[in-house]
């Protein structure tokens, strides 16, 4: 096999090594099937027993509910950031709440925006993005058509460490960057959505899970690929759905269910692993500075920074030649980030824990 590296990449990033080992030995021939995943029909019986695996797979890791339906569609989480507004906010007569915790969500306020009135009940950017709202920070509205949060801001590397409390609010979750990192009680969700390319699978497809209460609010006036409830009756299959990212997430989620053991154990792993990081970085004497707060730290994006661009240049140029790569912070922030998804092995964080308490001794 070509030698892989530890690709500290936000997305698309690492995928299991056992779904790429998989996909690659029946990438020729599905077993059973003798067509390749990327031959096979959208409306084939085959594809469609792998698109309700993947709900299926779904389903049992978050435990939910029958009243939900999960869709795979295309257009990016930030298809979501224009299709939520248009069909909750457009006719609501109301208003909707954002919660404004980094810079995704920052995003998805203004295009709610071009729907209707949306009020920001609040707006982390007095604190450069460095933590999540305490509940009574929160000018939440009780009539709000929905209430709308980013569980982890992968660019600032904040994560909720549960959700926020909105009352009978419907409460509208951009996971992107922390789905199926822990275990999530779906029924406090009205809708809950995420990008594949981070933790789910590769880039192409978006796992929306919507509850049915919030199918039926959908207006008629909007084409039919924008409006849920012709995507909910085609099970995603309205147009032609991204057969192999699909295939990818029902792969990913077998590997949750029968090598992980579940989200209990995959929560455990991710503590394990981003512990490694964060010791190293709080046993720096504040060499390396960690941009959240210690309550608002994220499972899966470290953002953190050196004290001069100099060091920081030297750090990522040193982690390069160790495999560990695409560490470089997003432009917005600066500084370095390592984005630790589901499929970051442990030794991966190891390996990068090590290197930073390293370089710190040699120059510190
Ligand atoms: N939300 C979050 C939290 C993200 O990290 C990203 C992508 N990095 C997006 C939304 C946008 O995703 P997409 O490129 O699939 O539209």
């Amino acid at each position: 096999m070509t030698k892989r590296v530890f690709n500290f990449s936000p997305g698309p990033a690492m995928l299991p090594l056992p779904v790429l080992e998989a996909a690659q030995k029946d990438l020729l021939a599905l077993p059973g099937i003798g067509q390749s995943i990327l031959e096979v029909s959208h409306r084939s019986k085959d594809f469609l027993s792998i698109i309700e695996t993947a709900q299926a797979n779904l389903r049992k890791l978050y435990g939910i509910p029958d009243n939900y339906r999960i869709l795979f569609l295309q257009g990016g989480a930030q298809m979501q950031f224009a299709m939520i507004p248009m069909n909750f906010l457009r006719n609501s007569g109301k208003a909707a709440d954002y919660i404004v915790t980094g810079s995704w969500s920052k995003k998805a306020a203004p295009e709610a925006k071009t729907q209707g009135d949306v009020n920001i009940a609040f707006d982390g950017s007095d604190t450069n993005f460095n933590r999540v709202p305490k509940a009574d920070e929160m000018k939440l509205n009780p009539d709000a058509a929905y209430a709308y949060y980013c569980s982890t801001e992968t660019i600032q590397g904040v994560q909720f460490p549960s959700e926020p409390d909105v009352g009978d609010v419907p409460l509208v979750c951009d996971a992107s960057s922390d789905v199926l990192c822990r275990p999530v009680d779906m029924k406090k969700y009205a809708i809950y959505y995420a990008c594949a390319q981070k933790n789910a699978g590769p880039a192409g497809v978006t796992m929306v899970i919507i509850r049915d209460d919030m199918v039926a609010k959908c207006p008629d006036d909007l084409p039919s690929m924008l409006r849920y409830p012709p995507l909910v009756e085609a099970d995603s299959a309205l147009n032609t759905p991204p057969v192999f990212a699909i295939y990818i997430v029902k792969l990913v989620t077998d590997w949750l269910l029968d090598e992980i053991g579940g989200l209990d154990k995959m929560l455990e792993r991710n503590r394990m692993k981003s512990q490694m990081i964060y010791d190293a970085i709080d046993g720096s004497d504040g060499f390396y500075d960690c941009h959240a707060e210690k309550d608002s730290r994220s499972l899966m994006n470290i953002a953190f920074r050196l004290p001069s661009d100099e060091l920081q240049d030297k750090f990522l140029a040193g982690a390069t030649e160790r495999d560990l790569v695409a560490l470089k912070g997003h432009r917005s922030v600066g500084g370095c980030r390592a984005s630790i998804y589901n499929a970051m092995p442990v030794e991966g964080c190891q390996l990068l824990a090590e290197y930073m308490t390293e370089f710190k001794k040699a120059n510190g």
